[in-house]
């Protein structure tokens, strides 16, 4: 409002010189991060719906910097993308969590998937096959059982480069999902052209489920667009057992959430296998 003038652009100001000077310390610290071995993996566990038992994991990355604190993927991936660090973490998670995954396998859970979150920066560069075959040749993993989580928005900016590299990772066994999927450009010609294999259906739409029509009947298209067109599909971010109960009534094939679980430590994962909770 006009009457609040300057008193309320300076506050603003401030805020913007504030966040500008945060940006920065976390853009130096985070070039640092790897060497100092600041990162680590959390892993989801990813509930096959039929069974209703743990079938993968999705890697979620995990940084502790000494002065910073715990700061979140989604402060600090963008600031990564911003200044051309994305695709060495990228390739450092790709690393570790191909590698996780192989321990596992090794302790008896061989059937396990594990899920990666890419950043679209990763997807169109040069070296990115490269990187992807040397994490599955270094940790002895089949491509089978790794899974890619691309963005509606990171293929869309790339289409041709897109479906390209999809096709290479599927020559490599590498499965491709579509994350958060609702909430960009969903169209169904490009989900055809793109090969991809799963759809990650996103967690808003669950939110209100039971209780929005309008969520539950969006839910359900995504589930038979998935049927219709042979993709699996997983649900997102279910936190009751009101949302399971839905999505169990439908042909969803996976599901994921604080309902069954939060993103574990390695270690709290292995647990979670050894006692092999049915939900
Ligand atoms: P995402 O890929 O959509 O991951 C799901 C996010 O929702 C995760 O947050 C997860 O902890 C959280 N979540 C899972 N279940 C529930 C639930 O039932 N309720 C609620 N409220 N939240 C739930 P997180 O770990 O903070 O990650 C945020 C985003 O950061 C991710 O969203 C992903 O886009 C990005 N990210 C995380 N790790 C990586 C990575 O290694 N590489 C890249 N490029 N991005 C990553
Ligand atoms: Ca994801
Ligand atoms: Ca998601
Ligand atoms: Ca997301």
């Amino acid at each position: 409002a006009k009457h609040e003038g300057k008193g309320h652009y300076r506050y603003y100001s401030i805020d913007l010189d504030k966040q500008a000077k945060l940006k920065l310390k976390i853009s130096n610290k985070l070039r640092r991060a790897i060497e100092l071995e600041e990162f680590t993996l959390n892993y989801q566990p990813i509930i096959d719906i039929e069974t209703q038992e743990v079938k993968g994991a999705e890697a979620l990355l995990r940084w502790n910097n000494k002065e910073l604190g715990c700061v979140g993927p989604d402060i600090f991936i963008p600031i990564a993308e911003e200044i051309g660090l994305i695709n060495e973490i990228g390739n450092w998670v790709l690393r570790q969590a191909c590698w996780q995954n192989k321990q596992w396998h090794l302790a008896g859970y061989s059937y396990l998937m594990m899920s990666v979150n890419m950043s679209s920066k990763q997807l169109v560069n040069d070296d990115f096959i490269n990187v992807v075959n040397n994490a599955l040749v270094k940790s002895q993993l089949e491509g089978s059982y790794l899974e890619l989580e691309l963005t509606e928005t990171a293929l869309l900016g790339n289409l041709e480069i897109a479906i390209e590299q999809i096709y290479r990772l599927k020559k490599m066994g590498v499965c491709i999902a579509l994350d958060d999927f609702g909430t960009g450009y969903s169209s169904m010609s490009y989900l055809v052209k793109l090969k991809i294999d799963r759809l990650k259906i996103d967690k808003s739409f669950i939110d209100n489920i039971p209780h929005s029509e309008d969520d539950r009947i969006t839910t359900h298209a995504i589930i038979s667009l998935a049927n219709n067109l042979n993709l699996q599909v997983t649900a997102e971010g279910i936190e009751t057992e009101e949302q399971y109960k839905y999505v169990k009534s439908t042909s969803c094939n996976a599901a994921q959430g604080y309902y069954f679980s939060h993103p574990l430590t390695a270690d709290n994962f292995k647990f979670l296998l050894d006692k092999s909770p049915t939900f």
